[in-house]
C-alpha cells in the first residue's frame, strides 16, 4: 500500500462505485417565480450597479444579459465563454461584451436548484454584495421557484480528470454525488492551511457554504487600485488581510471562513458546465482559471463524461476549447 497515491485509491474506489451504481435520479428543471431586482456595487468598476432576475422557459440555461449596451446582448453562462479569470470569472466574448464576477451568483443558483433564468446586468460586473452568496440566496427564495416540465441535466464523471500547474491542482473523479474537496495553504497564520470536504446535498450549501465571503490582503488591493481594479473592494464586501492580521472588526462568519470561500467559488465555476456534477471536485490550491481549465479538459474528452436528462447543457465547440485549453 505504501507508494499508492490516495488519489488514485480515491479514483478506483470511485469507478467501481460508478460501475455497480444505478442511472441518476433526475429532479425537474427549475425556474424562478417572478422577477426580482437589487442595486450593489461592482467589486472593480465601484460603480452602482442594478441587478435582476427572470424566470427563463425549460433547456434555456443561466442568461446573462447587459441591458446598457446597445440591442441588449445576451452572454450564456458556460464554460466556454469565459474570457478572463484573473481575481473573478469573467463571461463575454469581447472587449466590450462581457460580465465579470459571475461565481457568487452562479454558485447562488447551484444551491437554489435554479436552471434557468435571465440575469440583467447594467454594467460590466455582477454586483459583489457582501461578497458572499447569501444575498443571491435570498434574492432567489425572495423569487420563488417553479418547477418545469423537463429533466435537470447531470454531467457525470466516467474516469478521473486532472489539471495541475505549479504545485496548484484541480480535479474531478467518479462519484455517486456532488462533493467538492479543497485545500488552501497561505503564508498569513490568519489563514495557514484550511481543508474543506462537503458534499452538496440536500441545502448542504446553502446552510454551510454561501455565507463565506470573498477576501484579500491589503497588499494586493493596493495594487490593483494603481490598475483600477477593486475600485468598490471595502470591509463590506471582503475579509481583509494585512499580515497575520484580520482587518474586519466583527472578524470572521466561521473559522475557516477562507477555505469555505473557495468552495463557494469552486461551485460557482463548475455551474458553468451547464448542469450538476455527479462527480467530486478537489482543488489544491486552486482558483478561477484552473477549475476553468479543467472544465475545458474534461469537455475535450468525451469518454470522460455522460449527460444525462435534460439538452440544456450539451458543450459546445468542444474542440476549439481544447485549442483555448492548450494554449493556457
Ligand atoms: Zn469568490
Amino acid at each position: 500500500m505504501n507508494q499508492i497515491d490516495s488519489r488514485t485509491i480515491l479514483g478506483v474506489r470511485k469507478l467501481e462505485t460508478k460501475l455497480s451504481g444505478a442511472a441518476p435520479k433526475l429532479r425537474k428543471q427549475r425556474t424562478l417565480q417572478r422577477v426580482v431586482n437589487c442595486v450593489g456595487v461592482g467589486l472593480h468598476s465601484g460603480r452602482s450597479l442594478s441587478l435582476t432576475l427572470k424566470p427563463a422557459a425549460a433547456n434555456s440555461g443561466i442568461v446573462f444579459r447587459r441591458t446598457d449596451l446597445p440591442g441588449s446582448p445576451d452572454i450564456p453562462a458556460r464554460w466556454d465563454h469565459v474570457v478572463e479569470t484573473a481575481m473573478c470569472t469573467t463571461l463575454g466574448f469581447d472587449k466590450v461584451v462581457r460580465v465579470a464576477t459571475v461565481e457568487h451568483l452562479m454558485a447562488a443558483f447551484a444551491g437554489c436548484h435554479i436552471d434557468n433564468a435571465i440575469v440583467e446586468v447594467n454594467g460590466p460586473e455582477v454586483p459583489v454584495m457582501d461578497g458572499s452568496a447569501q444575498p443571491f440566496v435570498f434574492l432567489i427564495e425572495c423569487a420563488g421557484t417553479v418547477e418545469q416540465d423537463q429533466p435537470q441535466t447531470i454531467i457525470e464523471i466516467l474516469k478521473p480528470v486532472c489539471v495541475e500547474s505549479e504545485g496548484r491542482i484541480a480535479e474531478l473523479v467518479p462519484s455517486d454525488t456532488f462533493t467538492v474537496d479543497f485545500e488552501i495553504e497561505f503564508a498569513s497564520v490568519a489563514i495557514a492551511r484550511q481543508r474543506m470536504k462537503v458534499e452538496l446535498v440536500n441545502g448542504t450549501f446553502n446552510r454551510e457554504i454561501a455565507r463565506a465571503r470573498t477576501f484579500g490582503f491589503v497588499e494586493e488591493v493596493e495594487k490593483l487600485r494603481q490598475l483600477g481594479l477593486a475600485l468598490g473592494g471595502s470591509l463590506d464586501n471582503a475579509v481583509v488581510v494585512e499580515g497575520d492580521k484580520i482587518l474586519n472588526d466583527d472578524g470572521l462568519r466561521y473559522d475557516d471562513e477562507f477555505v469555505r470561500h473557495k468552495v463557494l467559488d469552486a461551485v460557482g465555476d463548475l455551474t458553468l458546465a451547464g448542469g450538476e456534477f455527479r462527480g467530486a471536485y478537489r482543488g489544491l490550491r486552486s482558483g478561477h482559471q484552473m477549475t476553468n481549465l479543467l472544465l475545458r479538459t474534461l469537455f475535450a474528452d468525451p469518454s470522460a463524461w455522460r449527460l444525462h436528462g435534460g439538452a440544456a447543457a450539451m458543450p459546445a465547440r468542444p474542440m476549439a476549447a481544447a485549442k483555448v485549453a492548450r494554449r493556457a
